[in-house]
């Protein structure tokens, strides 16, 4: 099973914004056995989205997760990306459209904002392409978009990271299915990389796991991370390597 990831966002390309979005998506859809094969980030423009997206359809991943530029502003064209990549015209969502008002009610209650009513840039958040679903956000006010292509299953949220946290873990994950991996962070008291490299093989051969090494506190230790099924293979694996000489530290 494999998936794309998509982030959208000038400040991710300056520099101004560190994309943990990206990371935190990845980790959620390695543990559900996902093989996150590329990463993408690309401006708020979209032509470049649009072109970005065509070029990851045709890869035909099973899973493509997009974030950034879902809000009011004339920045956040994500939608409208998808819309043009796809040739789907957008439609006024009536039931995007009540969750909006609806969320800018509340903040005038609250007494966070002065005026509750559906002008144009808070409306733009209700268009999503023909034939989709929207994902609820139930830390903010733009919607997520849910729809498949050529059997690509495309989900667009939120940049904010809280909002899409709280969209990835309420609405996504549970239409891609169980956990099925999980993983297990180890530090192997060795210094070479090198010397490790032909036991990492050997334990991939003998055992279903997936391992993810890289040199840490500085020429002490190789951080490893065993992905596994279930606790029992990681534990084996782990004791196999301890046979063959290696000892390890509990997590990194
Ligand atoms: P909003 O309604 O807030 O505009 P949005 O979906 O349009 O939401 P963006 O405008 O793309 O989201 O981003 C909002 C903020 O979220 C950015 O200023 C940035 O701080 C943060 N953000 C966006 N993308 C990422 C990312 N990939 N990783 C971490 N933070 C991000
Ligand atoms: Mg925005």
């Amino acid at each position: 099973m494999f998936a794309e990831i998509l982030t959208i966002g000038d400040e991710l390309l300056s520099g101004n914004t560190v994309d943990s979005n990206s990371s935190f998506i990845a980790q959620k859809l390695t543990e559900r056995g996902y093989w996150v094969r590329r990463k993408t980030t690309v401006g708020d423009n979209i032509e470049d989205i649009a072109e970005v997206i065509e070029e990851i359809l045709e890869r035909r991943p099973e899973v493509l997760i997009i974030s950034g530029g879902l809000g009011p502003t004339h920045d956040d064209v994500t939608v409208m990306a998808v819309a043009k990549a796809l040739g789907k015209k957008l439609i006024l969502s009536e039931e995007a459209l009540k969750r909006i008002e609806r969320f800018y009610i509340e903040l005038y209650e609250k007494g966070l904002i002065d005026d509750p009513s559906l002008n144009e840039a808070r409306k733009k958040m209700a268009y999503i392409p023909e034939g989709a679903e929207i994902l609820r956000n139930a830390v903010g006010a733009a919607p997520g978009v849910y729809l498949v292509e050529r059997g690509v299953r495309i989900f667009i949220l939120p940049g904010m990271p809280r909002e899409m946290k709280a969209m990835l873990e309420n609405e996504v994950l549970p239409r891609l299915g169980e956990k099925k991996f999980i993983q297990k962070k180890l530090l192997a008291e060795i210094t070479d990389e090198s010397k490790l490299a032909p036991l990492l093989i050997e334990t991939l051969k003998r055992f279903n796991v997936r391992i993810h090494s890289s040199p840490k506190g500085f020429g002490r230790y190789i951080g490893i991370i065993l992905f596994g099924e279930n606790e029992e293979v990681i534990e084996k694996a782990k004791r196999f390597m301890e046979k063959k000489g290696i000892r390890f530290e509990e997590g990194w």
